[in-house]
């Protein structure tokens, strides 16, 4: 049994169906949870935290990335994404190993602490070696193992198999932080018999389907020239639409695309920065998906291809994008940015009841900002500080990340593991990958 307080914050944002913003209040953590929010002047913890100079807001939470390919940071920047997969990123991915994996997810992990993200949703190879570095890391983490069949029948029974075997043991880990997901990683790598596999496992387990939909031009194209139709079109003519679908980039779609997600239920991760460093084209069209009820989160996407996994610049970038594309400036505003990169990511992870805003009875997971940085000055009430976290705040600007009530980093020191080693060692294992 641990508490935690954190006392005197000038600032809670608590994200809450009001957007309530308190002043000089104090957070109450215990087990985990949020048990009380306000005064606490008679409360006590086994740890305390000062809060003064400190906005807490929800930790925030990344939607889509690839957590162990911050192992290719920067090694091929600048191309065509087909060229880019076939040239650079699989011939390296053919050579991964756990313990690259594993490292490469520790990395992640810290750059994650370091920019306040508490949450995120992964899909990649070797899980099992990622989820016990993310254990280790003390974040929350919904993991998928990335199935790529190639339309070959007996490649996807064994990928089928390894996906159900990675939800066996995450069951096994018995850890609430970690949750299994499935993920197909997208209609041209899958068949549809993996896709409707997919969707019926889904069903049955309760999980989210995590994929990648409409990323390029070129995929909508394929898509006319393969079955004659748009890419959403034919997964809803299969049949592979559901409202446990969460898919990545949504970048080209139609009004009627838009229709048939939203007729199913599903969720969208938007990763904006990634869209546009791999000149993507276009802009997932986010106020049609709002129109149509749509959950839609932010994400990075992997550290290959943005090249970084902090949330503070996707969010800024984010509503520069649209009110770029639109040609107005009040396409997205600063709270609607800070909504999609907390409660709005809860919702598209179907963990509104659990994360996303700093309430009672939801998890403890909650980040502490300077409010004393340059950045953060000056602030003139609610209105402004939600506008510097999202147009002038660097995420070196965090402080403290806590997950569960657990401090995973303090004064800007991560606290969860040895990071001095880890960067040390996954420079070797980077090293070894990209020469070997
Ligand atoms: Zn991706």
């Amino acid at each position: 049994m641990s508490s935690l307080l954190i006392k005197n914050c000038d600032w809670i944002i608590t994200q809450n169906a009001g957007r309530e913003v308190l002043t000089n209040a104090s957070v109450l953590v215990r087990d985990g949870e949020i048990r009380e929010i306000g005064k606490a002047e008679s409360a006590s913890a086994d740890v305390e935290i000062d809060g003064r100079g400190k906005i807490a807001l929800p930790g925030l939470i990344n939607t889509h990335t690839h957590l162990s390919m911050t192992l290719f940071r920067g090694f091929a920047d600048d191309m065509w994404l087909q060229e880019w997969l076939q040239k650079k990123i699989w011939p390296l991915e053919a050579k991964l190993t756990g313990e690259a994996c594993y490292y490469g997810a520790l990395l992640g992990s810290a750059e994650m602490i370091l920019s306040g993200t508490t949450t995120f949703v992964d899909m990649y190879f070797h899980m099992e070696d990622v989820a016990q570095a993310v254990a280790e890391a003390g974040l929350r983490g919904f993991l998928s193992y990335g199935i790529i069949d190639l339309f070959d029948k007996a490649k996807a029974r064994k990928e089928q198999e390894h996906a159900r075997k990675f939800y066996d043991y995450v069951n096994n880990l018995h850890n609430p932080r970690i949750r299994f997901v499935l993920g197909p990683h997208a209609p041209y790598t899958c068949s549809p018999e993996t896709l409707l596999w997919a969707k019926e496992f889904g069903e049955k387990n309760k999980v989210l389907v995590h994929t990648h939909i409409a990323e390029t031009r070129r995929e909508q194209a394929d898509s006319q020239k393969q079955h004659g139709m748009r890419v959403v079109e034919y997964l809803d003519k299969i049949g592979a639409l559901s409202e446990n679908i969460l898919a990545a980039h949504c970048v080209w779609l139609t009004k009627s695309e838009v229709g048939l997600l939203a007729k199913a239920g599903a969720r969208v991760s938007h990763c904006p920065v990634s869209n546009m460093k791999l000149a993507s084209g276009g802009e997932a069209p986010l106020p049609e998906m709002f129109d149509a009820g749509i959950p839609v989160g932010l994400g990075t996407d992997g550290a290959a291809s943005n090249n970084s996994l902090d949330m503070f610049e996707t969010m800024k970038v984010c509503a520069l994008f649209h009110k770029a594309l639109r040609w107005d400036p009040t396409v997205l505003d600063a709270q609607r940015v800070l909504d999609l990169a907390t409660i709005d990511g809860a919702r598209a992870l179907g963990a509104r009841e659990e994360i996303g805003s700093i309430e009672v009875g939801k998890r403890g997971d909650i980040i502490l900002v300077n409010a004393k940085s340059p950045s953060m000055m000056p602030i003139h009430g609610k209105s402004t500080v939600v506008s510097h976290l999202v147009y002038s705040s660097p995420s070196g600007d965090v402080d403290t990340t806590i997950v569960d009530g657990k401090v995973l980093m303090q004064n800007r020191q991560v606290k969860s593991f040895d990071m001095e080693r880890v960067l040390a060692r996954t420079q070797e294992v980077a090293t070894q990958l990209v020469s070997g």
